[in-house]
């Protein structure tokens, strides 16, 4: 991008990490660092971009509930509404719930043809080796010049789709890994986008910020009783995402899943099974005890990881419960959450 005019960013705040302080009377990090210190942080005279502040929240993201991705999606109307011109945006976020935030904000916000970049950092930023202040500039770069039309999330140098990256590390620098495929870019003396992001463009933004927060998110282990799943649906869950072993397995003979699934789905409750491994891919037809939880309703999250389809399901769930509809929704990729069905990514099957 020329350097014709300067690019104008905004940055959205909202606490984590990044934004945290040590409190010696709780002898523990809590957010507490105005927008301003944030700003403070970044090299003196940004070259070229003017960075406008908005203080959404200021929360340890452990806190984050859907109704604040729904705030987050709200501001990203406003200042859009606001301010047509921006070049992007950038929101500050604890890394905790970050993939849960950013990947609900890309269901939410659709087609807004301008980088919506989240960040945040791993140490306190008024920590001399915090990683805060490389990421939120990073983050603002990214705003500002990148051709990148989509919704993400920038650290440790790389640029990652959420509805695809899962945070792996608590403490390390690289906190956040893509999972199959690679992330979108990466950050050096260039940007570096790969062709698969979505570019900028003009199209009508579509914010959406309809959800059905009444979704589960059920880990199976050994030894889980199959009644807990009826609970679920008692305590009135529209939705039920399980998070099944390997390629979406479950237990068929002792403790069986499979009753409590058949009567979620016949109570109206949408199944969905995912996986609990971070690559690959839930394929409900390879063995037996994945085909018997597809044979009583449940639906597979395909590639999707269990944070995105959580988010989806809420999503999907907001606009409509209709059976067909609520099954044709899931198979659809809308914001590259799903690459094998959107030919993203070749799978070669074994037979
Ligand atoms: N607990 C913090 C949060 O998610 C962790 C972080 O930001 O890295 O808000």
């Amino acid at each position: 991008m020329g350097t014709d005019r300067d690019a104008t960013v905004c940055l959205l705040t909202t606490g984590g990490t990044i934004g945290s302080i040590y409190d010696p009377a709780i002898e523990s990090l809590r957010p507490g660092l105005s927008v301003k210190v944030l700003l403070q942080s970044l090299p003196k005279g940004l070259r070229h971009v003017n960075v406008i502040t908005r203080e959404i929240f200021q929360l340890d993201s452990a806190n984050a509930q859907p109704h604040h991705w729904q705030e987050i999606a709200t501001a990203i109307k406003k200042t859009h509404d606001e301010f047509p011109d921006l070049d992007g945006i950038v929101i500050t976020h604890g890394t905790d719930t970050m993939v849960y935030s950013a990947s609900a904000v890309s269901f939410m916000v659709q087609d807004f043809g301008k980088p919506i970049v989240f960040t945040g950092a791993q140490i306190p930023l008024h920590i001399p080796w915090s990683d805060g202040p490389r990421n939120l500039l990073d983050a603002i770069r990214v705003a500002a010049f990148a051709d990148l039309g989509e919704t993400c999330i920038v650290f440790n140098g790389e640029i990652h789709r959420p509805t695809r990256t899962k945070k792996m590390r608590s403490d390390a620098y690289d906190a956040f890994d893509s999972v199959d495929p690679s992330p979108l870019g990466t950050l050096g003396r260039d940007i570096v986008l790969f062709e698969r992001r979505t570019q900028r463009h003009n199209l009508v933004p579509r914010f959406d910020t309809r959800l059905d927060e009444r979704v589960f998110l059920l880990k199976v282990f050994p030894g889980l009783p199959p009644e807990v799943l009826s609970r679920i649906v008692d305590m009135g869950y529209h939705g039920v995402v399980i998070e099944g072993f390997g390629t979406g397995n479950i237990p068929t003979q002792e403790k069986s899943l499979t009753g409590s699934i058949q009567q979620a789905v016949s109570q109206g409750c949408f199944i969905v099974i995912s996986s609990q491994c971070a690559f690959g891919q839930t394929d409900l037809s390879i063995y037996a005890v994945g085909r018997a939880a597809m044979e009583v309703g449940a639906m597979s999250a395909y590639d999707m990881t269990s944070e995105a389809a959580l988010v989806k399901l809420s999503w999907i769930l907001g606009h409509t419960r209709d059976p067909m509809r609520v099954r044709e929704m899931m198979m659809t990729d809308y914001v590259g959450e799903m690459p094998i069905l959107a030919g993203e990514v070749a799978v070669e099957k074994a037979e």
